[in-house]
This record gives C-alpha cells, structure tokens and sequence, in this order.
C-alpha cells in the first residue's frame, strides 16, 4: 500500500511547527503535521508561554499590585488569592487559542495527524498512537519538538513539593513557601508572580546576577524590585542536594556553600532539555547533543539537507516568537520563496514583575566589541503617562552610535516595556538615527514619548559641551523630578 506522501511534513504543533506549516500551505504546497499531545499549541500553548502569562496577568488584577504606589501598600482587589483563582483565566485563554489554532489550520488544508512522529529512515515518519501506527513519506520534514523541563536523577521530584514548571500548574494549593532553584527566564518570572500573591519566595542562581543576557543596568534594577517584593535572592550560590525533610513537612535545600534553605514547595527550573529522544534522529541521519537539541545552519537545514530544525530544540533564545519566525523562513528556505530580509531582529520579553524588553545591542556586549556608543535614558516618571500608571521607576534606555546616531540596542524595563520595545526595534530595522525620536510626535500622554526624552538625553551627551539640552535644561537623567509642564 502507498503511503501518503507530503511535501512537507512538520513534527511538533507549537510555534514554529505551526507556522512553517501554515507557509509551505499558503505556497501550495501538501502539509501534514504531527503532534503527540491530544492537542494542538505545543508547550507555548499549554504548560509555557500562555499558562505563565495568564497566571501573570491574573496575579496583577487579583492583587492590585500595580496601583499600590497610589493607594497602599495594603491595596488589593481579592484577599485571599487561590491557585484556583489563577488558574481561571488560563483555561479560558487556552481553550480559545487551540480553536483559533486548529481552525487555521483546517482552513489552509494543513493535515493533522495525532501520535508520535519517529523517523523509519530520512523520508519516512511513523506516526504512532496507542497500539497503532501509520507511516508517511515527506519530501521535506521540519522537526519542531519543542523542548521539556530537564528533570536530573539527583532532584527527587515529587507533586505538589518537588515540581518543575509543568508541576507548578498542577498545584492545587499555592504554597506558603518556594524555594526556585534557577534563575534563568522561567524561575525569574514565576519567583516575581508567586511573591506577589505572598508566596515567601527564595530564588537561588549559580551566576553572580540573574538573567545573565539582559543588559547590565536592567538586571540590577530588576534585582532591586524583586528584593523590594520581598524575594531572597540567593546569587552566585548553587544547591547541593534536595530532600524532604525527616517529618516530610518542609523540602530542605542544601547549598554548597552550608546553607540551608527550607520551603513548602521547591521549582526546579534549571534547563530544559530537547524532546528528540523519541525521534529516532540516526534512522535519519542525525545526532543530538548532550541537551538534546539540533545543530541547524542560517536557513536552519539540519545536516541533511532535507531535514530542517527550528524553535526551542535549536537552542537559544527559545522564545514563542523567534519560534515562529524561524518555522516560516525555514519553510520559505524549502520551497525556494525568497524572504528578501535583512537580518532578523530579534525581540526579548521578560513577563517578570516589572516586566523586561529589549532589542539589539547590550552595552556588555558593545564593549566587548570594543564599539563605540553613547547611552540615552527616560525614567517613566518624566512622562505624564509614567505619573498616570504609577510606575515611576521605569526606565528606557537607547543605545546609538554617537557619530552616526544610528540605533544600537533598546532596553525597557517598567509596564508596556514587551510592547514599547518594538517602536525601537522598527527603527533599528530602518536603520534611523534617533534624531528621529526627537523630530516625531507621539500621543500624549503616552509611554511613547519615553523615546524623545532618551533621544534628547542621549543628544546632550554627545553634543559638544555636553551639559544642557535643546531646551537649556539639564540632561534629562540628571533630573532627579518630573519634569514640570
Ligand atoms: C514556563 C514557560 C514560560 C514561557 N514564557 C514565554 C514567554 O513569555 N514568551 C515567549 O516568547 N516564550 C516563552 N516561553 C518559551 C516558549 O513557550 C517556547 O519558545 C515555544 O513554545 C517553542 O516553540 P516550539 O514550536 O519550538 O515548540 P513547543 O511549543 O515546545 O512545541 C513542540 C511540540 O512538539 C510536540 N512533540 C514533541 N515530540 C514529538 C514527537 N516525537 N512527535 C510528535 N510531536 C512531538 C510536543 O508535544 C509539542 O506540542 C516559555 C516557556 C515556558 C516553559
């Protein structure tokens, strides 16, 4: 019997998978895509990105902690905050986007075959469910497996007490206390949402500070804010050993340096691992490092040509949206579609509380680099937007060449920055001084305005005499108060 045959086959309904399917689909082509969950989304959907985020935007209503700096520290909306109550609005979220999702894709004629994919050589997929299984031939496969929590021997995972991050949405009772061991994207954002809702949060990360590929300055106010949460944060420590306590009442944390720490509920969030195991990769060919994850080249071709990766199992940054983007140009590299593009620029969001963003550049990274910039800043408080939200402390930073002026890097941390950041990105991707910033008009009052001030600080340091700006004022980051009307 001939198998069914597919131009293109894509394991792995996640970001990436989904959008490489649905571009091979708009080009014309026969798509099929595997998935081995009973429903579509991948980990983005259903235990990462839009789980964390509900979770998030719950924990900012339920608590008021944004309007605390108005009304009190003492501000909330509800008093006693449940799993359950976070919970809520996730499910709702959740169900609509796998509608959305499983409508896109019968609409564009995207097959979809649930069970999982293994290869049976390099253009072979077996598809297996249950005690079934079918095969099916592919001209091009893209595997899109996405990554899951790595889960040591020496971590005693136990629900409820020991947990990774797919633990922590099975909780049925938020702790009194959690220890988070990592402090990379995922353990900073829960550790920001779990003390918000009065969680005792203590996070512990090997490295000197957290997050270690955000800019410098944004990192430590980060850390400021956290541990003005009333987080512990525990740098430049690592853990030893895990266990339950004699009378199994609290998890003990033992780091290497003799410390101990004891919590209800410890988040191990260290590493996630590619899911390929299951693949049988040498069937096609390939190999997957240590991690678990895929070497891939610029158009994110495996070493088999036919065989492309993209998304979390390539590695960093592992994000939902450098996902998508990677799933659709390595299905416009297959078909031949030119994307006629520049490079990417890539967008980081960090849904911690505040919320983190950034493109381009560090100045870690600039000065590694040995090239030159200058630094223009906006605290929120100097816009009127700033004072309306109450989010003084906010702050947007460019980074711009001081001969050409052209744009470097943004850094944003405060409310809006994920969307904020991407006025920045788009001049960048143009390639504009950020005179332009200063020559434009934004609404009032908005957080859009914050580009101006920084533009016109980071003018004044590098116009000659460097002191006072257009307006005869000082340097808007010396100004320790908002700016007078
Ligand atoms: C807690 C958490 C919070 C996050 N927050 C954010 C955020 O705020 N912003 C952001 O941009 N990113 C965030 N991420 C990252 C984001 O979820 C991932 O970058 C994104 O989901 C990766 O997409 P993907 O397409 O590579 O794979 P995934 O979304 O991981 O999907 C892979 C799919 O492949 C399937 N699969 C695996 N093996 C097989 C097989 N053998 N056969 C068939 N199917 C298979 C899996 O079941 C899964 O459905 C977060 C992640 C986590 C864990």
């Amino acid at each position: 019997m001939a198998h069914p045959s597919y131009d293109l086959v894509v394991i792995g309904s996640g970001p990436a998978g989904q959008k490489a399917a649905l571009n091979a689909a708009k080009l014309g082509r026969r798509v099929a895509v595997v998935e081995r969950e009973q429903h579509v989304g991948g980990v983005c959907i259903h235990t990462g990105t839009i789980p964390s985020k509900a979770i998030r935007e719950a924990v900012l209503h339920l608590t008021g902690i944004r309007e605390r700096s108005v009304y009190g520290d003492g501000y909330t909306v509800k008093q006693r905050i449940t799993m359950q109550d976070l919970l809520y609005r996730c499910r709702h979220v959740v169900r609509t986007e796998v509608d959305v999702i499983r409508a896109q894709m019968a609409r564009n004629n995207v097959a979809m075959l649930f069970g999982d994919a293994s290869f049976v050589d390099a253009h072979t997929i077996r598809v297996a469910r249950d005690d079934e299984a079918t095969v099916v031939r592919a001209r091009h496969v893209l595997i899109a497996v996405g990554t899951e929590p790595a889960r040591p021997a020496a971590v005693p995972f136990l629900p409820g007490r020991v947990i990774d991050s797919n633990g922590l949405l099975e909780l049925a009772e938020l702790p009194r206390s959690m220890t988070i061991v990592g402090g990379g994207v995922i353990g900073t954002e829960y550790a920001c949402m779990l003390a918000a809702v009065g969680v005792r949060v203590t996070l512990v990360e090997s490295r000197p500070r957290l997050l270690e590929f955000v800019d410098d300055e944004i990192a430590e106010s980060l850390q400021f804010r956290m541990r003005d949460m009333g987080i512990r944060l525990r740098l430049g420590e690592s853990v030893a050993k895990i266990a339950l306590s004699p009378d199994g009442a609290a998890v003990e944390a033992s780091l290497a340096s003799n410390k101990m720490i004891r919590s209800e509920t410890l988040l191990y969030s260290i590493g996630r691992q590619g899911a390929t195991d299951r693949l049988n990769l040498p069937a096609a060919g390939l190999v997957a490092d240590a991690r678990g994850r895929l070497k891939v080249n610029e158009h994110y071709q495996t070493e088999i040509p036919h065989v492309y990766a993209a998304g979390d199992v390539i590695g960093f940054p592992a994000l939902a949206a450098t996902s998508m983007e990677q799933g659709r140009l390595a299905s416009c590299h297959m078909f031949q579609h030119s994307t006629e593009q520049a490079k990417t620029l890539f967008p980081f969001g960090i849904y911690t509380i505040p919320e983190i963003s950034m493109v381009g550049q560090s100045e870690q990274e600039l000065t590694a680099a040995g090239a030159p910039y200058e630094v223009g800043i906006a605290r929120y408080r100097e816009t009127a937007r700033g004072l309306l939200i109450a989010d003084p402390n906010g702050l947007l930073k460019l980074l711009f060449h001081p001969d050409s002026r052209r744009l470097l890097g943004v850094h944003a941390i405060g409310t809006g920055a994920t969307e904020l950041i991407h006025i920045g990105q788009t001049v960048m991707a143009a390639g504009l001084p950020i005179d332009y910033f200063v020559e434009s008009v934004f609404n009032y009052p908005t957080l859009a305005e914050c580009y101006k001030v920084a533009a016109l600080d980071g003018i004044n340091r590098v116009r000659p005499g460097n002191a006072v700006d257009v307006d005869g004022e000082e340097p808007a980051t010396d100004r320790a108060k908002p700016k007078a009307a």
